[in-house]
């Protein structure tokens, strides 16, 4: 058996302190961190925060070897238990490593907790010491008799559940027969953890609704560790809970107008989505996982081409479960559909890189973003959810009668014991009576052209509109306003007016025709729509001055809106009323 014990060592100093106790250890025994936590496509050497080590046999101290950036070798009598103890550096708020203070706890055993080689099948315990007075323990790691104890089947299971410590806010519901705890660290008094918790249950009915019906979901207990904290998003998948980070001012507040009326302010609908999204990740990715993540290495990248499949469809599933269990009607529904086609085409890295090539590239480029980013590559979640829509609608044509839902469910059944492969995902296209589909699949995936959407979403039922741009998405800039440091350029996009005049990625932008601005909208104020213009911008230092010239907008660029067709036709309404129930 492999236990840790796990000891807040010293809260203010963010140390936690480990002590590992490897029963029958091999007479050389290697040890290893992972480098990686999986769903999160990085690698972060979690082992540079590790020091102070001790190892020991009884009475006696033993002297180990380390073999590389993670890993330590030590040579051990085979007869007696090892017990290696180690400090662990933990000031990581996001949810992927860990973190201490004397508020609250956090960590994912990836940041704690050694693997120890050719062990990793054996039952892996974990106790957590003495807490700080009104502590308490938030995990999915099933709990054993004595007081504070966890059990894992094996390493694999052990690090797939994060420990949340502290005085948080804790609540539980029941869905589709199981029940789910929901965990808050650091909210204000008055949060509306009631409505929390009956929101957050519709979208897990109903997931578990699509997944089983009426059956039991794979999991007898889930929870979710939310802690919110003044500006911060992200979430990471478990296969019985997840962490979530999110802002505080996002939760719904006791006697909150806005929410009275069933109408959710953007930030909480953020916060929906996230759980949703994160929820779905619990089927679709977890178990029904790409055929490369059947056995994780630790020590390294893991590649697969098919995040476009587990990122990209889950974003696309996540809002939509928000309009099924009625949280979100279809026009606000169509709102946030519009806004990730926006950010699309608004990439001209669409252009350079296919959903799957940013799949497999995710370790060096999605995960580790530049100003440059938005013109070489694509993010497999956006793009990927809009060929998840795509293929949606277009499974539902009239006549055709399917849909994606079934064509998820088919993949389920089929692929979430043995690993999924694109070629399980194209047969099960072809199965559902469209073949010339599964290629447009394939082009979609591997392919750079726009997806011909504009055309699927007005055969259902859906008015595309022509939405207003702002100044500096016209021009081809992103920007960071308003603050101390002026206008600041942050990316300029590749082929746009901006390019073509020279401007750059960290240049001040100071006036325009010899007025000084604050934000670069103010210039629409004096300026012709369409006419050139002096920019007076500072570059590292120095004062510069560029003539800009806006020229034509790129075709496909501009922004649009989307709404519910006052008047669809019958076909098109056969479409969109079961797939927006409108
Ligand atoms: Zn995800």
């Amino acid at each position: 058996m492999i236990h840790y014990r796990i000891d807040v060592a010293d809260a203010a100093a963010h140390v936690y302190r480990v002590t590992l106790t490897v029963a029958q250890p091999a007479a050389e025994t290697t040890l290893s961190l992972p480098v990686w936590i999986p769903g999160s496509y990085m690698v972060r050497e979690f082992g540079r925060h590790l020091s102070g080590w001790e190892f020991r046999q009884g009475d006696r101290s033993l002297v180990a070897r380390q073999l590389d950036k993670t890993s330590w070798q030590v040579q051990a009598d085979p007869a007696e238990a090892l017990a290696v103890s180690y400090e662990v550096y933990a000031f990581d708020t996001s949810v992927r490593t860990a973190y201490l203070d004397d508020c609250r706890g956090f960590f994912n055993p990836t940041s704690l907790c050694l693997r120890v080689h050719g062990q990793e099948a054996l039952t892996h315990t974990v106790q957590i010491g003495d807490l700080p007075a009104g502590w308490r323990v938030a995990t999915a790691m099933p709990p054993l008799r004595q007081p504070l104890g966890f059990e894992s089947q094996d390493y694999d299971e052990l690090v797939d559940h994060p420990f949340e410590l502290g005085t948080f806010w804790r609540g539980e519901f029941e869905a589709g027969g199981v029940t789910h705890e929901f965990v808050v660290a650091g909210a204000w008094p008055g949060m509306d953890g009631e409505r929390l918790l009956a929101d957050t249950r519709r979208i897990c009915a109903e997931q578990i609704r699509f997944w089983h019906d009426d059956q039991l979901p794979p999991f007898s207990r889930y929870v979710f560790l939310l802690n919110v904290v003044e500006e911060g998003y992200g979430g990471l998948e478990h296969r019985a809970s997840t962490a979530l980070i999110a802002n505080r001012r996002d939760l719904p507040r006791i006697g909150q107008e806005a929410l009275a009326d069933g109408k959710l302010t953007d930030g909480y609908l953020t916060l929906l989505g996230l759980i949703s999204h994160e929820y779905f990740h619990t089927w679709n990715v977890k178990r029904l996982k790409p055929v490369e993540f059947g056995r994780f290495d630790y020590s390294r990248e893991n590649y697969t081409e098919l995040l476009w499949f587990f990122e990209g469809f889950t974003s696309y599933y996540d809002d939509l479960m928000l309009l099924r269990a009625g949280l979100i009607d279809a026009p606000r529904y169509l709102k946030l559909i519009a806004r990730t086609v926006n950010g699309v085409a608004a990439t001209p890295g669409r252009l350079r890189q296919s959903v799957a090539q940013a799949s497999f590239d995710a370790w060096v480029k999605y995960y580790r973003p530049d100003e440059n980013s938005p013109n070489s590559g694509i993010s497999y979640y956006t793009k990927g959810s809009l060929i998840a829509l795509l293929l949606d609608l277009q499974l539902r044509r009239p006549g055709k009668g399917a849909s994606l839902d079934e064509l998820m469910r088919r993949l389920w059944r089929r692929c979430a014991d043995t690993g999924l492969s694109e070629a399980d995902v194209q047969a099960a296209v072809a199965d559902l009576g469209e073949p010339a589909l599964a290629s447009a699949l394939h082009a979609w995936v591997h392919g750079r052209a726009d997806l011909p959407l504009r055309e699927a979403l007005t055969a259902s039922g859906v008015q595309v509109g022509e939405d207003t741009e702002s100044w500096s998405a016209t021009l081809g800039l992103r920007l960071s306003e308003g603050g101390p440091n002026g206008v600041q350029v942050k990316t300029v996009l590749a082929g746009s007016a901006a390019a073509r005049a020279g401007v750059s990625a960290g240049d001040e932008l100071l006036a325009v025709d010899g007025w000084r601005i604050r934000r670069l909208d103010d210039a629409r104020q004096w300026l012709q729509p369409g006419a050139a213009f002096e920019l007076l911008l500072s570059r590292q230092q120095r004062i510069r001055s560029l003539r800009v010239e806006p020229g034509a907008a790129a075709p496909g660029s501009s922004p649009i809106t989307l709404s519910l067709a006052k008047e669809p036709g019958a076909g098109a309404l056969a479409l969109r009323q079961p797939w927006l129930g409108a």
